[in-house]
C-alpha cells in the first residue's frame, strides 16, 4: 500500500515558466526513493504536488493507481505523513502536538510514540513562546527536538506514505544520528520519499533520483551515484 507514481508531470507556478518539465518516477509500495539536486531544481515542488497543493499542468500523479487529481486534497493528505524541515508547534502541550497526528489516540499511544522519538521526558510541557495559565514558560526546543515531535506525530499517524523534507540536513552530526535512528524507525516498511540537498545525508534509499532544473538527469543506487560524484 502507498505506491507513488509520477508520469510525465509538468508544472509551473507561472504559466510562462515551467518548473517541472516532464518528471517520471515511481516509488513502489514500502520502498524508499530520495530526490537530490541543487536548490531551485524543483524538489520541494514535487512534494507539494504530491500533497495536491497545486494542480499539475500535464501528466499524472497516482497513489496506488488512483489519480490524485480525482480525489480531495484531504483524502490525499490522510495517507501521507510529513517530517518537514521546520516543524511549527502550536500552543498546547507537546503531547497534544503529537496527538494531532491521529485524533482520538489514547494517552498511552501518544506516550509510546514519544518514547520511540525519544522525547517522552517533556511531553507535558508547552513549546517555546507560550505560557501556561499559571505563567509557566514554554520549553525551548532545539531544531532537532522539534523534529522529534514531528517524528512522534508521524509514528502515531502511521501513514502508508512518508515524506521527509531535507529531514536531517540542518542539524549537527550528533543530533543527526539520534534523529536518523528515529527516522529509520518511522520509514521502515513504509513508502518513503526523501527530499535532500546532499547525497551524503541519504541513508538506505532503494533509488536516488537527481533532479536539475526540473528534469531528472540521473537515477540509480547510492554507490553508483557516489562513484560518479
Ligand atoms: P528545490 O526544492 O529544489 O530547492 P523548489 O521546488 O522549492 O526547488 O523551487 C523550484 C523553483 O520554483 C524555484 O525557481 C523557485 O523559485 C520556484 N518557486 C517555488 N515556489 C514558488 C512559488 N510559490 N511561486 C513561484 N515560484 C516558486
Ligand atoms: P495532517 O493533518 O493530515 O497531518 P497537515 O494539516 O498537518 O495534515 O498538513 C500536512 C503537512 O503538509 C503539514 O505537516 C505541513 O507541514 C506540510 N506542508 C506544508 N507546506 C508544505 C510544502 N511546501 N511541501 C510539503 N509539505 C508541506
Amino acid at each position: 500500500e502507498g505506491a507513488i507514481r509520477f508520469e510525465d508531470v509538468r508544472f509551473g507556478y507561472d504559466p510562462d515558466r515551467q518548473i517541472l518539465k516532464g518528471v517520471s518516477f515511481e516509488v513502489p509500495a514500502g520502498k524508499s526513493v530520495a530526490i537530490v539536486g541543487p536548490s531551485g531544481a524543483g524538489k520541494s515542488t514535487i512534494s507539494r504536488l504530491l500533497f495536491r497543493f497545486y494542480d499539475i499542468q500535464g501528466g499524472r500523479i497516482t497513489i496506488d493507481g488512483q489519480d490524485i487529481a480525482a480525489v480531495t486534497q484531504e483524502s490525499v493528505r490522510k495517507v501521507i505523513g510529513i517530517v518537514p524541515q521546520d516543524t511549527v508547534l502550536f500552543n498546547d502541550t507537546i503531547a497534544y502536538n503529537i496527538a494531532y497526528g491521529r485524533p482520538g489516540a489514547s494517552e498511552d499511544e501518544v506516550r509510546r510514540a514519544a518514547e520511540l522519538a525519544q522525547i517522552a521526558g517533556f511531553i507535558e510541557k508547552l513549546p517555546d513562546g507560550f505560557r501556561t495559565m499559571v505563567g509557566e514558560r514554554g520549553l525551548k526546543l532545539s531544531g532537532g527536538e522539534k523534529q522529534r515531535v514531528a517524528i512522534a506525530r508521524t509514528i502515531l499517524k502511521a501513514p502508508p506514505i512518508l515524506v521527509l523534507d531535507e529531514a536531517t540536513s540542518a542539524l549537527d552530526t550528533h543530533t543527526e544520528q539520534g534523529i536518523q535512528a528515529a527516522l529509520d524507525l518511522v520509514s521502515k516498511n513504509r513508502t518513503t520519499l526523501t527530499i535532500a540537498h546532499r547525497l551524503s545525508t541519504i541513508v538506505g534509499a532503494d533509488e536516488i533520483i537527481v533532479l536539475k532544473a526540473g528534469e531528472i538527469v540521473e537515477r540509480g543506487g547510492h554507490e553508483a551515484l557516489l562513484r560518479q560524484g
